[in-house]
């Protein structure tokens, strides 16, 4: 396992190889490095007992150049103003990846969700929301959820910033609940995305999702989601797991009955079809396509050595531990990575923001067609440009985001 600071000096050192490899100017790379806006707020709210408190909280920008930022908003005692740039930074990345016209934010509020009431929750999701309102909106700085935030949090933030513009402001968040604006399609985006680009990947390695055998570690929103396309597009997924455990059959587990049965409360320990299988024995079942879809770092080194996959498309963020990354290259072993993986969702925010603006919300086969077509358009760029390039997807992935933020950059131009 890794810490949080690591993975984002690992994507910091993605970004200042993908420069060197495209050979920006040092002034240009310097100014794509740093972070455009940072603030630093002192929120001052009052607890339910009457006592007042300051929390520390943060809005920083990255980079505007494409477009307004996205970035999300966390709520956890271990925010600080490093890890908000390191998130901010690959959120420009994934964007310019995914070829979104957005920039990287990421927001932050120091203090534990665990020891809050919902009211004291309210009131500094609120505070932090009217404070960094002159910065934000569909035109400056689109909030999502992260970490210690979700729907309803979101909904507070539309309230509050849109109480603010005088007016209903639902391209301000995205994240939202369906019936404040939210898009169809939103919760399954990611996982679906997952599936997409396994069965693209196999196709352009001469495989057909037909034939292959698929295992998928993590049986949440995008597992979950991954397997039911999968299964739809006749692959046989053959294991899955969550954190009590896995199911293994070989000839392929009924995905519906599976679903079924961990949305009426069971776990997959409790699920009878098929043997027991741990998570780490998952990770080296004989299959065609691995995903890990639950935590970072699950593919390690000795998993990467033992694994009989030839392709691992990775789900979770840092799936991959990137010491694995050298054992796979060398036993041949193809990996989707995680700024290609699991984008989808990504793709989805940028749909609902585009929705809110127009006010006009597409049905969820217009969602699924524009979903699959946006991903298999940005599969191909990549994989062109790693073919050319002799680079495996990972570093083509970043040296096509960098570009196009260093293209855009110069561009534009210097005002001065
Ligand atoms: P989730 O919380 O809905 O599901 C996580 C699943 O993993 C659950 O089935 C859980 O039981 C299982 N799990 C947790 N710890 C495990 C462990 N140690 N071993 C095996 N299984 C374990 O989460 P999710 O939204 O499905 O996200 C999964 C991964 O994908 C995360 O790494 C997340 O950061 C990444 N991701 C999610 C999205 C999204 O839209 N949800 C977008 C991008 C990336």
């Amino acid at each position: 396992m890794f810490t949080e600071e690591e993975a984002l000096a690992d994507l910091d050192n993605q970004f200042r190889e993908a420069a060197d490899r495209l050979g920006l100017s040092g002034g240009l790379a310097e100014m794509m490095a740093r972070c455009a806006v940072e603030l630093k707020i002192n929120l001052p709210v009052h607890l339910d007992d009457g006592s007042l408190v300051v929390r520390p909280a943060f809005r920083i920008q990255h980079n505007v150049a494409r477009g307004p930022c996205l970035g999300g908003i966390r709520i956890g005692p271990h925010v600080t103003r490093e890890q908000m740039r390191g998130l901010a930074a690959s959120m420009t990345w994934k964007c310019a990846i995914v070829n979104v016209p957005f920039g990287g934010a990421q927001g932050g509020i120091k203090a534990d969700t665990s020891l809050m009431s919902a009211s004291e929750l309210e009131r500094v999701v609120r505070r932090y929301t009217a404070s960094i309102y002159d910065f934000t909106g569909p035109d400056r700085d689109v909030c999502m959820p992260d970490v210690g935030a979700d729907g309803r949090t979101m909904a507070w933030v539309m309230d509050t910033h849109s109480m603010h513009a005088r007016h209903t402001v639902t391209a301000a968040v995205v994240g939202k609940p369906r019936g404040l604006g939210g898009s169809h399609g939103s919760e399954e985006a990611t996982g679906r995305g997952v599936g997409i680009l396994a069965a693209e990947a196999l196709s352009r390695s001469g495989s057909r999702i037909e034939e292959a055998t698929v295992a998928i570690q993590g049986f949440g929103e995008v597992g979950a989601h991954a397997a039911i396309f999968l299964h739809e597009a006749g692959a046989r997924v053959i294991a899955v797991s969550d954190i009590t455990g896995g199911r293994h059959l070989p000839p392929g587990l009924d995905v519906p009955k599976l679903i079924a049965h961990v949305e009426a409360g069971g776990t997959l320990a409790e699920f009878t079809e098929g043997t027991a299988v741990s998570n780490d024995e998952l990770l080296r079942l004989d299959c065609d396509v691995l995903i890990p879809a639950a935590t970072e770092g699950q593919i390690s080194s000795s998993v990467a050595e033992q694994t009989a996959a030839r392709l691992i498309i990775e789900a979770a963020h840092q799936g991959v531990h990137w010491d694995a990354r050298t054992v796979l290259a060398g036993r041949g072993i193809n990996v989707v990575p995680d700024v290609l993986a699991n984008s989808g969702g990504l793709v989805g925010a940028y749909y609902e923001w585009v929705q809110d603006r127009m006010g006009y919300f597409w049905e969820l086969w217009d969602v699924r067609t524009r979903l699959e077509r946006h991903l298999l358009r940005m599969f191909d760029e990549v994989f062109e440009t790693a073919t050319r390039s002799g680079l495996d997807l990972r570093a083509a992935a970043h040296t096509v985001g960098v570009g196009r933020v260093a293209r855009f950059t110069e561009m534009r131009g210097l005002y001065a």
